[in-house]
């Protein structure tokens, strides 16, 4: 019998949920509240009855809860997803920030909750949003399992030398510094789902996976596991993001900070963060379907800045592929890796000449929009395939909350 598994996406001012029934992992109902604590937030929904819109004032995230759990068991068109909460088999949380504890997704006892509220300060902005979406869902759905899922998880396997920054060791034993790197759910999803593909064991596979949305990662995997990162101990570095730096030479921070209006270290945070990367070097946005159209009619700061980000890509599958045995596939996901043809294009440029990296032009060209198909973009004569991969966050993580709620007996 299938088990309803309820996804929460908790973030700074919204919760996003999914509704599935697992195993099959159909979508029976999805939704978001968005600009909570803010004067006029609103709840978007959907189930097969289609699409409602609420604006209204959501005062906090239990707030938000509320309205969803309300949302998901009642309905005007008698189309409500769920006829009581008690369905609901568990309810899986997207973390952001595992810290070195968690190497997979766990269920949530009040002891995790201890540990993650330990990490908040790596993750001032993400986990006490996902902390918040945990007390309440536990207050409304609260015989059902919570299962913590973190974005850190995938990439505790590491190697030393892959996560020690060279600094002084002791940063690392005081303060935790390290590279963790993020999107793990992602990279770990399409890293599965490449091995399908390519019809090998999931611990068999070497790849390069490439995340690209408005915060973008990449990693290397060898046999089915993370062995390097580009984010490191926030999502800041690495490559060129929407509006994040990436990385950058840290030198400029304190060269900045000399400059009057830079001196506020809040400033600068906001500059790395916020108005860097693609929206910085365009001046225009951070959106990469703006930032195409632009460049197609002649403005030579968004060529310029969709050049950088592909180049950055470009220099690290250079340097994964130097750390992975044998590589079987590079592979593209996210917003931006599912549907920019040309930036995958500009990103794989020029890698058959060392690498032997090939890509099919006219099989890129027809990968994206409506669908998202996944898809091998390579030559026939790559020496490593090309793949197009759709990221499902939420349904791997469903996956995981109903593996766990099955082994809690919470299915039956
Ligand atoms: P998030 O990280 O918020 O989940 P997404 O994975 O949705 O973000 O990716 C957002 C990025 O994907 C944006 O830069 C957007 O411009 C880009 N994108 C979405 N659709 C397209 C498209 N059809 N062509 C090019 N870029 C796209």
């Amino acid at each position: 019998m299938s088990a309803k598994i309820l996804v929460l996406n908790c973030g700074s001012s919204s919760i996003k949920y999914q509704l599935f029934a697992m195993p099959e992992g159909t979508v029976l109902a999805r939704g978001l509240v968005e600009r909570i604590g803010e004067e006029r937030g609103c709840h978007k929904h959907w189930d097969s009855g289609g699409d409602t819109s609420a604006q209204l004032q959501v005062r906090d995230h239990r707030a938000g809860l509320e309205m969803i759990v309300k949302r998901l068991t009642t309905s005007q068109a008698g189309t409500a997803a769920l006829k009581d909460l008690s369905d609901i088999a568990a309810v899986g949380h997207r973390v952001v920030h595992g810290g070195e504890t968690f190497t997979g997704s766990v269920l949530i006892t009040p002891e995790v909750v201890r540990t993650l509220e330990v990490h908040a300060d790596l993750a001032p902005l993400h986990n006490p949003p996902n902390l918040a979406g945990i007390a309440a869902a536990k207050e409304f759905i609260p015989h059902a399992p919570q299962v913590g899922c973190f974005d850190t998880a995938f990439h505790m396997t590491l190697p030393e030398v892959a996560y020690q920054y060279a600094l002084p060791r002791e940063l690392y034993e005081k303060y935790h510094v390290r590279r963790y790197g993020f999107h793990g759910t992602s990279h770990r999803y399409v890293a599965r789902r490449a091995a399908e593909l390519l019809g090998k064991h999931k611990y068999a596979v070497n790849v390069i996976t490439c995340h690209l949305g408005n915060g973008c990662s990449m990693a290397a995997v060898k046999e089915g596991k993370s062995v390097d990162t580009s984010m490191g101990l926030t999502p800041l570095e690495g490559l060129v993001m929407g509006t994040r730096c990436g990385d950058i030479d840290p030198a400029i921070i304190f060269y900045l900070a000399e400059k009057p209006e830079y001196k506020a270290l809040k400033t600068l945070n906001s500059l790395l963060n916020k108005q860097s990367g693609l929206l910085g070097i365009s001046g225009l946005s951070n959106d990469v379907r703006t930032l195409l159209q632009a460049a197609a009619k002649g403005h030579l700061r968004a060529a310029l800045a969709l050049d950088i980000f592909a180049y950055r890509i470009r220099k690290y599958i250079g340097a994964y592929a130097a750390v992975l045995p044998k590589l079987h596939a590079v592979v593209f996901t996210g917003g931006i890796g599912e549907n920019a043809a040309l930036l995958r294009a500009k990103a794989v440029a020029g890698l058959e000449h060392n690498l032997g990296i090939k890509l099919d032009a006219a099989l890129n060209n027809v990968v994206s929009g409506a669908g998202r198909p996944e898809a091998d973009i390579a030559t026939a004569d790559s020496s490593a395939r090309i793949l197009v991969i759709p990221t499902n966050e939420e349904k791997a993580i469903a996956a995981d909350a109903y593996e766990i709620a099955v082994a809690q007996g919470h299915t039956d």
